[in-house]
């Protein structure tokens, strides 16, 4: 039998990123269900960079994988991660006194953010109407595109290049712990042994969870429809900002020479390969078309995914309270590439018992506000 420090479950960002940190120091194995790494929630985002969306922990550590991001260690990748795209949250007049306030409250952690008037935000936003955006915007001029698959791509060479043994096909069915190590059961018969496990199982994170006897943190697959559509042509997508509405109903962002957009719709579903349905397409292409100037004729791609959240919406990263050897790497929601780089490392390095690295303890990080435990303890 194989056997290992740490074995994680799951190839998406969450899993590659923890093999990158963590192989340098330990023996690591990644098991993989699917037939490819990042088949599942990390292939099917929408690649934006922001530093204003999430909870304070979610912006904080995002902000720590932008550092990560903006500067990647030689030979990671031999292209930008990270490219300008900037954001616009806009909002109705009722909505002024609000957008004012989160944009002073995101300004704080990302000084650069600011609220734009009616007529600034059309400015940089010329496709939406005036009366959408009477309230103004906040503006976030730092927020970028990521390449998801060079990101990826880097954490996976890099763990592999540190020693740390990627294997697909390798569904993990039973778990067992006998003499300080699990004892991981595969579809294909075999089983691997490991000190470690660490459950970076995405969307099935609670079912990976019940196969060890852990409690569950209560993960609630949420389905995200995305599609992609022509632009109109003369348009000079490059310099257009993400747009995104205040009540969070549709977003459109350019993509490659067309649009990305999408319903924001968070509809609960069980683990699976989520796919779109026609409904939340229209939804989306309804609210777009109210809101701005384009017209959606013929969508090109389309595409869900399960972001998967806890209730408080943040991470969900350090060692089950109750059973030995067991790691959680989950709760990514919205944001499981922006976080990407610093939860990787913040769970390599609370999995190693070093607690959390003191970057992200200064920007106001706590290991309670992540922890497994937090949901069943006072
Ligand atoms: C439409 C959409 C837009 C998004 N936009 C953004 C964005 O702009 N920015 C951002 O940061 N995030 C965004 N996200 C969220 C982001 O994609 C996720 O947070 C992230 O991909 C989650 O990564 P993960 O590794 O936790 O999960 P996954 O990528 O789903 O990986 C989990 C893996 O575990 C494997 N697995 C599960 N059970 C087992 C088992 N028993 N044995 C072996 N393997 C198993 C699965 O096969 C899967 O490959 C978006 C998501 C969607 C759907």
């Amino acid at each position: 039998m194989q056997e290992f420090d740490f074995a994680i479950v799951g190839a998406g960002i969450a899993g590659v990123s923890a093999a990158y940190h963590l192989a340098p120091s330990a023996s690591t194995i990644v098991l993989e269900r699917e037939h490819v790494a990042a088949y599942h929630t990390t292939g099917r985002s929408a690649a934006l960079h922001s530093e204003t969306y999430g909870s304070a922990e979610i912006r904080a550590i995002t902000v720590a994988s932008g550092r990560f991001y903006r500067q990647p260690p030689p030979g990671f990748t031999d292209h930008p991660l990270l490219t300008p795209r900037g954001a616009l949250i806009a909002g109705r007049a009722d909505q002024e006194t609000e957008l004012k306030q989160a944009a002073a409250d995101y300004a704080r952690l990302v000084p650069s953010v600011r609220w734009l008037d009616p007529g600034e935000t059309l400015r940089l936003q010329p496709l939406f109407k005036p009366e959408a955006v009477q309230g103004g915007a906040i503006f976030e001029p730092e927020a970028d595109d990521m390449d998801v698959a060079a990101i990826h791509g880097g954490f996976l060479r890099g763990a592999r290049a540190a020693g740390a043994v990627l294997r697909l096909n390798s569904e993990v069915m039973l778990l067992a712990r006998k003499d300080g190590r699990w004892h991981i059961a595969l579809r294909d018969g075999e089983t691997i042994a490991a000190t470690t496990l660490v459950n970076a199982a995405g969307a099935w994170a609670d079912v990976v969870g019940g196969l060890a006897g852990a409690r569950a943190v209560g993960l609630v697959p949420k389905r995200r429809t995305a599609f992609t559509f022509e632009s109109p042509p003369g348009l000079e997508l490059a310099r257009l900002p993400m747009a995104i509405d205040f009540d969070e109903s549709f977003y459109f962002k350019p993509e490659v020479g067309q649009f990305l957009a999408s319903p924001a719709d968070e509809t609960p579903s069980p683990p699976c390969d989520a796919q779109p349905e026609e409904i939340d397409i229209a939804i989306a292409v309804e609210r777009i078309e109210a809101a701005t100037t384009l017209r959606v004729p013929r969508i090109k791609n389309k595409w869900a995914g399960l972001r998967s959240f806890v209730a408080d919406k943040n991470l969900v990263v350090g060692y089950d309270p109750a059973v030995e050897g067991f790691f959680w790497l989950a709760g990514q929601g919205g944001y499981g590439i922006q976080t990407g780089a610093a939860a990787g490392r913040l769970a390599s390095s609370l999995a190693l018992g070093k607690g959390l690295p003191s970057d992200i303890v200064s920007l106001g990080v706590t290991e309670r506000a992540l922890a497994p435990g937090r949901f069943t303890q006072g």
